[in-house]
């Protein structure tokens, strides 16, 4: 008789921390918007020339609107620094190339 853990294979995965789902995004610069934002509905993300994005803060409960990161595989961090692509979110809003 086989004790019942044997065979029983522990799937090692890398060190990898997936990113949860976002349930919000701006419309406007797709940057995902986390919980704790309720009362949000203009993105205030500051933009690189000054001032903020303004784009509108919309719920994206669907998760077809969301793709993981091709780039950091979700994960958010890409060589020990934030993803280039989804900006360390780990998915990106819409389709993924
Ligand atoms: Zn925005
Ligand atoms: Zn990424």
């Amino acid at each position: 008789m086989r004790p019942a853990y044997e065979g029983r294979r522990v799937r090692m995965t890398a060190p990898h921390r997936r990113q949860s789902r976002p349930v919000a995004a701006c419309v406007r610069c797709g940057r995902v918007h986390s919980a704790g934002s309720e009362t949000t509905v203009i993105c205030s993300r500051p933009e690189p020339g000054g001032g903020i994005c303004g784009g509108r803060i919309t719920w994206r409960t669907n998760p077809n609107d969301w793709s993981e990161c091709p780039h950091c595989d979700a994960s958010g961090t890409r060589d020990g620094a934030a993803c280039q692509r989804c900006h360390g979110d780990g998915w990106l809003l819409g389709r993924a190339d």
